[in-house]
């Protein structure tokens, strides 16, 4: 007999004392429906009208946890979002630019990157920040194991970018490596994964579960009716418990205000910074400045550096460009208030 999964089968529940409804887990989304599961199992469900389009509250997203009313033929509403413990979130374009919730309350970030043409430092730094930001603990896992002629020089470059992190070698398509994962793969503990396309996600998610969740670009490459696998947004629940959440706007994740992410990412290089002789120095041609020197004497990788330069720059610009959009759209919200009001006499 299969038992019926419920709550409790999907990780950790929030407390909701004190709140009207019954807690649930958001497990797919198709634009405006969810589906989730409830304390007595699977359910349908929507937003409670008027519940969320007043106020700053980002819509529910997979992974979430809400309150939900009763379940009635196994259809809910869903009345609020209850706090996140982490979060992936992108920039949605629209005539106001909104925050959009990609992901909820994952407790690692499985950053992929295959040790061929695909791996690049730079491009693991930005995964890394991201992941920080997001608040969960990230954990690098360097794929495709069995084409690589010296993994360890993989792995020696990755653990240098990423101090204080996970950094693991896998095969799929050999297993080897796999085992070293165990530690996170833990019954009620939820997982996303970030990497470019082609890196050996979907594999890697099959070699996990121990059957064909996801379809691979080998077989994709070979579908020759053009046949297109349906865009998902779900949390998949393998049979040990563990729970992943796949969906396409984890590809699309932007670097939207980074630079808290960046402390942790970047912890050996700050460890630098503030012991220059001048507390505004640009760390270039300045007398006393530490940065330079722990450079010169092959303390600070000078590459690393500069990709935290550049992500540091790049944060600030997003930050800023974040603030002015906050300022416009309250600017416009104002004006509004004023024309509905008519003019001041
Ligand atoms: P995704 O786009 O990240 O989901 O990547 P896929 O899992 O679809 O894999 C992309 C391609 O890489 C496919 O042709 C896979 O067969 C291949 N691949 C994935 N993992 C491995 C691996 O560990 N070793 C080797 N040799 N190939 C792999
Ligand atoms: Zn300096």
């Amino acid at each position: 007999m299969i038992e019926k999964l419920t709550l409790y089968d999907y990780g950790p529940v929030p407390d909701t004392k004190g709140l009207p409804g019954v807690p649930a887990r958001i497990t797919a989304q198709h634009k405006e429906r969810y589906e989730l599961v409830c304390p007595d199992g699977p359910a349908r469900g929507r937003l409670k009208t008027g519940a969320y389009y007043a106020g700053e509250a980002l819509f529910p997203t997979v992974g979430d946890y809400v309150t939900v009313d009763h379940v009635e033929n196994g259809e809910c509403r869903i009345l609020r979002t209850l706090p996140r413990r982490s979060l992936f979130a992108r920039r949605a374009s629209g005539p106001v630019p909104k925050d959009q919730a990609v992901a909820a309350n994952f407790d690692y970030v499985f950053i992929l990157q295959s040790m061929n043409q695909n791996f690049n430092l730079r491009r693991l730094e930005r995964y890394l920040a991201l992941a920080w930001q997001s608040g969960a603990a990230p954990v690098v896992v360097l794929t495709k194991a069995d084409l690589a002629a010296e993994p360890a020089a993989f792995l020696a470059e990755a653990e240098r970018a990423a101090p204080g992190v996970g950094v693991h070698a896998v095969s799929a398509l050999t297993g080897e490596g796999t085992e070293r994962l165990a530690p996170y793969l833990q019954p009620g503990k939820t997982l996303v994964f970030l990497g470019s396309s082609g890196v050996g996600k979907s594999s890697l998610v099959n070699a996990l579960a121990g059957e064909e969740l996801m379809v691979t670009g080998s077989v994709r490459e070979t579908d020759s009716r053009g046949r297109h696998t349906t865009t998902r947004r779900q949390l998949v629940r393998l049979s040990s418990g563990v729970l992943i959440i796949d969906t396409p706007g984890m590809r699309e994740l932007g670097m939207a205000e980074a630079s808290e992410g960046l402390e942790n990412a970047f912890a050996d290089v700050e460890s630098f910074l503030g012991k220059c002789r001048f507390s505004d120095c640009r760390h270039e041609r300045e007398p006393g400045c530490a940065v330079r020197a722990a450079i010169a004497a092959g303390q600070l990788d000078p590459a690393r550096w500069e990709s935290y330069r550049k992500l540091r720059a790049e944060a600030r610009d997003r930050d800023e460009q974040l603030r002015r959009k906050r300022e416009w759209s309250k600017g416009v919200a104002k004006a509004n208030k004023q024309r509905r009001k008519g003019p001041p006499d």
